[in-house]
């Protein structure tokens, strides 16, 4: 669709000054005004298009968007903003298209005032040491800026782009399937609106650049697995001035090879021998600060003890609290054994009682008796 001359709508020179633009947009208006014209849809159209002419011109932004790029400076075509609409978006249709990538504004309709940036995701992965000691990461999040060869228009210096004859301008093409009227992104300027015939060497056409951007991220000390750190105004860079998008750093904390974390608490399970399960001893044990601490195991020790070892946990966030560390011993049974082992062994069985093993004899008691009522049940 093409749509006509601004100038030649309201009938004055590409030179008239305010003044001549007025006075030919009130002429014109007199004569083409709805109430004067009820019912005349031609009349309607002309005020609309005259009105929508005046809008721009009377603008100096607009006409100076106008005079450089045409009616794709503001090239929501058939969708484009009507009489009544006061042209309130109009500015960020122009930045829309020439100053950014215009795609999403341009679907839906335009959107007053200055478009924030968007928000960026950074996936963050610490170990469990530095999240029990905290850290300063260094990050290089890629980003994209307006390119400032081309002040985003994407078209080489002395060129413009020109409005894409595909779509009008518009950005999306409509096609029917059936019922149906399909909307969709125009194959020809991807949307853009425009196609440039003479890109910008800088950007390739594209209108903005890619950038890395380093930033330095203070993770505190008891961070937690999945924790959401919000940086504000560290996303991209928001369009035509606008503000900033912010910079979400998702955390995650690499599984440790000893300790499980539970909040605060920390958890380890450490295998202990049979003998010294059985006659008690001292064990070594790691500590998250990366020293050891020992253990004492007194006889008689089960698997699946726990042993507190009070704030040798993780810090909590914000606090000066400090869980706890709990060792959870098993006991190893021994493998691999020698002759004399076995006979040691075999010679110990023969000394033991019941007394040696209360588990053990109370269990199969328990279980005798268990039986016992079962095969008596079934006699009757
Ligand atoms: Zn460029
Ligand atoms: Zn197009």
């Amino acid at each position: 669709m093409s749509k006509r001359d601004y100038y030649e709508i309201l009938g004055v020179s590409k030179t008239a000054t305010d003044g001549e633009m007025k006075v030919a947009f009130r002429k014109l208006a007199m004569t083409y005004h709805p109430d004067r014209n009820p019912g005349d849809k031609e009349a309607e159209i002309k005020f609309k298009e005259i009105n929508e002419a005046y809008q721009t011109l009377s603008d100096g932004q607009k006409r100076a968007a106008y005079d450089r790029f045409g009616h794709a400076a503001f090239s929501q075509g058939a969708g484009g903003p009507g009489f009544g609409n006061e042209f309130g978006d109009f500015m960020s249709d122009i930045f829309d298209n020439f100053f950014g990538d215009g795609r999403g504004a341009r679907g839906r309709g335009g959107q007053p005032g200055r478009e924030r940036g968007s928000d960026l995701r950074y996936n963050l992965e610490i170990t469990l040491e530095e999240a029990f000691s905290g850290k300063t990461e260094t990050i290089k999040i890629p980003t994209t800026i307006t390119c400032d060869v081309c002040a985003g228009s994407g078209a080489k210096s002395g060129s413009k782009p020109r409005t894409c004859p595909t779509c009008a301008g518009y950005g999306r093409v409509r096609a029917a399937q059936g019922f149906f009227a399909i909307e969709r992104t125009c194959p020809n300027c991807h949307g853009r609106g425009e196609v440039i015939d003479d890109p910008c060497p800088n950007c390739s056409g594209a209108g903005r650049v890619s950038r890395e951007r380093t930033l330095s991220i203070n993770v505190p000390a008891g961070v937690d697995d999945g924790l959401r750190i919000r940086l504000a105004g560290e996303g991209e860079s928001g369009m035509r001035g606008g503000p900033a998008g912010d910079l979400y750093v998702f955390l995650s904390i690499k599984p440790h090879e000893f300790f499980q974390r539970d909040g605060a608490d920390l958890f380890c399970r450490v295998p202990i021998s049979m003998v010294t399960a059985a006659l008690s001893g001292e064990i070594t044990v790691p500590v998250i600060d990366g020293s050891q601490t020992q253990v004492r195991i007194p006889a008689g020790t089960q698997t699946a003890k726990q042993f507190r070892i009070k704030g040798k946990g993780m810090p909590v966030l914000r606090s000066r609290d400090v869980g706890d560390l709990y060792i959870q011993v098993f006991v190893e049974t021994p493998q691999n054994l020698t002759k004399r082992q076995r006979e040691l062994l075999q010679e110990f069985d023969q000394t033991a009682s019941d007394e040696n093993h209360p588990e053990s004899a109370g269990f199969f008691s328990k279980m005798r008796d268990f039986l016992g009522g079962l095969s008596g049940a079934a006699r009757q």
